[in-house]
């Protein structure tokens, strides 16, 4: 599959004032032309950052990037100025958060919104741009867009703002699409419904998704491949059926038993890890997971894990699968 994005060893620092922190720690991750990529992990694991910092927007909060690279259509955005970078945000990548009110300006209406981040990114007159707006406020499923355009922000419900946010992100025909925790603001019947919204986006308009959440329900629900990321690195990825039915990794086995209705008979009791996230600044020696990992040997407090391959787009960071895959890459070498 043809690779739209490929980010290799990306590392984000912060100063504080403790010293420089490592908010991510040479995260690699690829998203293929049309597919969706969840990044999933417990909130403080790094997954915003991540997002951020592949837009580049980090440098504008005491943040760095300090080492790595953001291949996107060829080009390293981790390399460019920040004035380089306009023609790529917001127009072949858009940013979707979880809170459509504050994305949303409320002085003015939904089509007039919707109608300027037209005209910005693809140069139409007035007319043109409000009649778009009203045909994009219909493909996100709003009933009675006419009428709709002309409303406030205020007069829409919470999971028609995020539509409306989502017809904004669309209106410079983005080729990625970066949902930070898009339905988490909103009840379950309308989470499931901008969900489906975003599915069928991707079919019809063949959009690139990074869905960063930390629900491995949704997760199943939509991902293509997915990377489970933990204190500021990603432990596991692979894709959805490598990830569901051969997870690997202590922590991705932990969230799978946190999804209510895996493992069932808790009598509704949901498993959850023990302990919580270490302090960023002060990881544990070895693997980060391991005061938290009910199979930690003493290797594992002293070495870090690093990528293991025990798939064909299958890692993992976990010393519990050191023979297979050396085993897997034995057998490759076979065969070559
Ligand atoms: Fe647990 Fe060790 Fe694997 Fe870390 S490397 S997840 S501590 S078994
Ligand atoms: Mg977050």
């Amino acid at each position: 599959a043809e690779k739209l994005l490929e980010v290799r060893n990306l590392t984000t620092g912060f100063l504080t004032d403790k010293g420089l922190v490592k908010a991510t720690d040479r995260i690699s991750l690829n998203i293929e032309k049309g597919k969706t990529l969840c990044l999933v992990g417990e909130s403080g694991s790094g997954k915003s950052v991540t997002s951020l910092s592949i837009m580049r927007l980090i440098d504008y909060a005491n943040g760095m990037i300090l080492e790595g690279s953001i291949n996107f259509k060829g080009e390293d955005l981790a390399a460019k100025k920040q004035e380089e970078l306009k023609d790529i945000r917001g127009n072949k990548i858009s940013m979707i958060f979880q809170d459509p009110m504050s994305a949303l300006n409320p002085v003015f209406t939904v089509g007039d919104q919707i109608a300027e981040s037209l005209s910005l990114h693809q140069n139409k007159n007035k007319k043109e741009a409000w009649d778009e707006a009203v045909e994009l406020l219909r493909m996100v499923g709003i009933p009675s867009p006419e009428i709709r355009a002309k409303q406030y922000p205020n007069q829409l419900s919470g999971g028609m703002c995020q539509r409306v946010v989502i017809a904004i992100a669309l209106a410079a025909k983005p080729e990625l699409l970066i949902a930070d925790e898009p339905t988490t603001a909103l009840d379950v019947t309308v989470q499931a419904q901008i969900l489906e919204l975003l599915q069928d986006l991707k079919e019809k308009l063949g959009t690139s998704i990074l869905l960063i959440t930390h629900d491995m329900g949704v997760a199943a629900e939509m991902a293509d491949h997915i990377a489970v990321m933990y204190a500021g690195a990603i432990v596991e990825q692979g894709t959805v059926e490598e990830i569901f039915t051969n997870p690997s990794h202590p922590y991705t086995t932990g969230l799978l038993q946190s999804i209510p209705g895996i493992e069932g008979d808790r009598g509704g009791e949901l498993y959850t890890i023990k302990g919580t996230i270490p302090a960023l600044g002060n990881l544990p020696k070895g693997c980060r997971f391991n005061p938290r990992c009910p199979h930690a040997m003493d290797k594992c407090r002293q070495v870090e894990p690093g990528d293991l391959q025990i798939g064909s787009e299958h890692f993992t960071k976990c010393w519990l699968y050191e023979d297979q895959a050396k085993a897997a890459a034995h057998g490759k070498g076979e065969n070559t």
